[in-house]
């Protein structure tokens, strides 16, 4: 049994990843300051024992005895990370000080959500570990994906200059049940528009693709790099590799869900990557046959089922 910290244990991915580290008989601190994430997320862990939960924001520093830290701290949906950019550099990057602060001074294992955005749009496809990206530094999404830069390269300066034990994951395109319904991520956007009968709102002409990953993929992956030996240190891509475009996706989540709700086209925002699809050779290789089981029209089943009883809920 450990103490692990989950940083934005309250949000989509955090809320399953304390689940199920508790589920593995761990002692789970879930941190977060609510921002994109809900209480609502965490209700079914509230009255376990091993279960703690602290309201702070991550650029704050925090202390704590624990063996393992998960850094998942930072809101990924574009609508939200562009809400203030300051302020979602500031948290992955002070966040990422602090807590490797924290690592450094009790010993304990670290593990950084990266992304697949440190590719930016890329020239290389699929994208490796080894391809540097291709960001645009100044751009609107440069807030989350350089600030997610700077943190892996934090990681790997405190792994070299003080020993800290890292691991670095860069997630790709991740959907499943406790996603905001207002998150503004395409899954979610799309079902819930869908379930309500509204227009379907695809961004540019739908041609661009992305490698969608259900959750559950995601969570062993992660869970399965931090038990990796001590000098593997990633960065790791965790993600399904196959890809759809936009109107692929919305056609499916129309079939789905039955709807007949209409597609219509809006504006491409700025900077956004024309396709995405990971390189998993090494995830396969390094953690211990892992291998995205999810594929998209079960996860999608799943996925829209828990919006279903959610927007039940919310009109109750
Ligand atoms: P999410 O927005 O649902 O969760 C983020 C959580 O962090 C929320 O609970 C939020 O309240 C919390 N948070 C934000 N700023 C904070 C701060 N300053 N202090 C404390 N808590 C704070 O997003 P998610 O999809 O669950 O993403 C989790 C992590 O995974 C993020 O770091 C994200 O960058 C990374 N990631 C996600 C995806 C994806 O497709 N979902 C892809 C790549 C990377
Ligand atoms: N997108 C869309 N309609 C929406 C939301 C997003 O067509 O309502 C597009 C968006 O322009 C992008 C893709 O879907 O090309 C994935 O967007 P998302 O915000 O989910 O993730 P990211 O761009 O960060 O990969």
């Amino acid at each position: 049994m450990k103490r692990i910290l989950v940083t934005g244990g309250a949000g989509f991915i955090g809320s399953h990843l304390c689940q199920r580290l508790l589920n593995d008989g761990h002692d789970v601190i879930c941190l977060d300051n609510y921002f994109t994430g809900s209480k609502q997320n965490i209700l079914p862990m509230l009255g376990h024992p091993m279960f703690e939960l602290v309201r702070q924001d991550v650029t704050h520093p925090y202390f704590a005895e624990v063996d393992e830290v998960y850094n998942l701290a930072c809101p990924a949906s574009p609508v939200h990370y562009q809400y203030n950019p300051i302020k979602t550099i500031k948290t992955s990057v002070m966040g990422a000080i602090n807590m490797l602060g924290l690592a450094k001074r009790v010993k304990a294992r670290i593990l950084q959500a990266s992304t697949s955005e440190v590719y930016g749009d890329p020239t290389v496809h699929p994208q490796p570990e080894e391809y540097w990206g291709n960001v645009n530094p100044i751009g609107p999404r440069s807030c989350y994906d350089e600030g997610k830069r700077c943190a892996e390269s934090l990681f790997m300066n405190y792994h070299v200059q003080n020993d800290v034990k890292i691991k670095i994951v860069r997630i790709f395109n991740t959907y499943g049940p406790n996603m905001n319904p207002n998150d503004g991520r395409v899954v979610s956007n799309f079902i819930v528009q869908a379930l309500k009968g509204n227009d379907i709102t695809i961004f540019g002409d739908g041609s661009q693709t992305r490698s969608f990953q259900y959750v559950d993929d995601l969570v062993e992956g992660m869970v399965r790099m931090m038990q990796t030996p001590d000098n593997f240190l990633g960065p790791v891509n965790i993600g399904n590799p196959n890809e759809f475009t936009m109107n692929e996706l919305a056609e499916t989540i129309l079939e789905l869900t039955g709807s007949s709700s209409k597609i219509v086209f809006q504006p491409l925002p700025p900077d956004d990557p024309r396709q995405r699809r990971p390189d998993i050779s090494l995830a396969r290789e390094a953690l211990n046959g892992w291998e995205p089981k999810v594929q998209l029209r079960e996860g999608l089943k799943n996925t829209i089922a828990y919006f279903e009883q959610l927007l039940k809920q919310l009109e109750e």
